[in-house]
């Protein structure tokens, strides 16, 4: 697994932009071959306009084909490094020091690495899974998925036919945090749900003329002014069901006591869980963030169009009320357009599939305790969910014995310990051959 892991970030898969990853062909185009060479029938798909943008999917039957089936999705491709900042090169696969350095070892090839050695595990063995496993290695996650998860799933439905759930990126990795009463409790976040992402563009026109004689149709004060009762508006709480299991499931591990059943009780929460409270901080509300402003070429000369873009997240459960909220408050000088409109994700956290996520971990991990969370941003979870699959987040890593962590996903040193990635496949295997 490891040296499957090191072969993959020696691909270099960098998404540099929508139509940018040559790489992507050759990574696929290894793990086709891998799959086939053990007695697989894998596919490789690609959009005809960019060929090189492929995906590979294959089918392991499994042994009761009238159990529903599981999807497992990982992306080959991976964000832009800056060679010159990091200590190792970061498309070599360096083994060093009991890490895996490189682009992709944690975001996500790790994933990839972990479950291609389960599936060459499953063909040495003559294992199957109980029920039929769908895994896709897809392109494109880092932009928009359209070359992979989102045109999978608008091109090619028929390869998910039968699944019901599926897991993929973020959540399942095994994190130490303090108890009230000082001892360290093991806990695992498996994502069952994510925000919605709208992206917004707000353009305002008026009137363009000589700097020196200001006048009342001036599109940057109007844009301006749009933008500012948007990026400082705070939303109202808006607790889903799986946030509030996620505060409660958290506080109960820790052994802090909250009271969730109103506003000032889960401000209260929040302000005690702190860091443990993770991304709940984000998930409670909705969020609109003005990230792009366009305007003007010159100083003395009054433009006639402004533009800015926002980024807009929504939890689970509340967007429409977003929605009807958004005109009165970007005012009716500015127009609003959506560029992206991804509505939330929510997988039900009382299903079989989650408990057998959790008795996955409890076996491999003694004393582990599951713990459900709302991701604030975006996978291709928001694609598979779409055709009605329940999309959990679950890419397992544990703890390495020497207090290594993995780190450096987006940014400088991208690594991860060996030994992490050993007990995650452990957990993974367990739950492949038990689900
Ligand atoms: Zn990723």
């Amino acid at each position: 697994m490891v040296e499957l892991l090191r072969t993959l970030i020696r691909h270099d898969t960098t998404n540099r932009a929508p139509g940018d990853a040559e790489g992507e062909l050759a990574a696929a185009r290894w793990v086709e071959g891998l799959l086939r060479g053990a007695g697989f029938e894998p596919v490789l798909l690609a959009r005809a306009d960019a060929p090189h943008r492929a995906n590979v999917v294959v089918r392991v039957p499994g042994l009761d084909r009238s159990l529903p089936g599981l999807l497992v999705h990982a992306h080959l491709d991976v964000v832009p490094a800056e060679p010159g900042q990091w200590t190792v090169p970061p498309f070599a696969g360096e083994l060093r020091d009991g890490w895996v350095w490189g682009r992709g070892a944690v975001d996500m090839k790790d994933m990839c690495a972990m479950t291609l050695a389960v599936l060459l595990d499953w063909a040495a063995t003559g294992r199957r899974p109980r029920r039929d496993v769908v895994v896709a290695f897809v392109a494109d996650e880092e932009t928009d998925g359209s070359y992979g998860a989102q045109w999978l799933v608008d091109a090619h439905r028929e390869l998910f036919e039968g699944v019901d759930a599926a897991i993929g990126e973020s959540g399942g990795s095994i994190e130490e945090l303090r108890h009230v009463d000082g001892r360290s409790v093991l806990l695992s976040r498996v994502s069952a749900g994510e925000r919605g992402t709208l992206h917004l563009r707000l353009t305002a026109s008026g009137t363009s003329g000589h700097g020196s004689r200001p006048h009342d149709d001036n599109p940057v004060l109007a844009l301006v002014d749009a933008l500012h009762r948007i990026g400082h508006h705070r939303w109202p709480l808006n607790l889903s069901d799986l946030v509030r299991s996620q505060l409660q499931g958290t506080a109960d591990a820790l052994g802090h006591v909250v009271d969730l059943s109103d506003d000032a009780g889960v401000e209260a929460a929040l302000e005690t869980l702190g860091e443990a409270a993770e991304v709940a901080h984000f998930t409670v509300r909705a969020s609109t963030t003005p990230t792009v402003v366009r305007a003007g070429y010159k100083v003395n000369v009054i433009p006639g169009e402004a533009v800015a873009e926002v980024d807009v997240r929504c939890p689970p459960g509340c967007t429409e009320e977003l929605l009807a909220a958004l005109p009165a408050l970007v005012g009716d000088r500015v127009r609003m357009e959506h560029t992206v409109l991804n509505p939330p994700v929510e997988a039900p956290v009382d299903s079989p599939w989650f408990a057998a996520l959790r008795d996955a971990v409890e076996s491999e991990v003694p004393g582990a305790v599951v713990v459900p969370r709302c991701l604030g941003g975006g996978t291709d979870a928001k694609a598979f969910s779409t055709l009605g699959i329940a999309c959990y987040g679950f890419a397992p890593l544990s703890l390495d014995p020497d207090g290594r962590r993995p780190g450096g996903m987006h940014g400088v040193d991208e690594r991860v310990p060996v030994a992490s990635l050993r007990g995650g496949l452990r957990i993974l295997t367990r739950f492949l051959d038990t689900v």
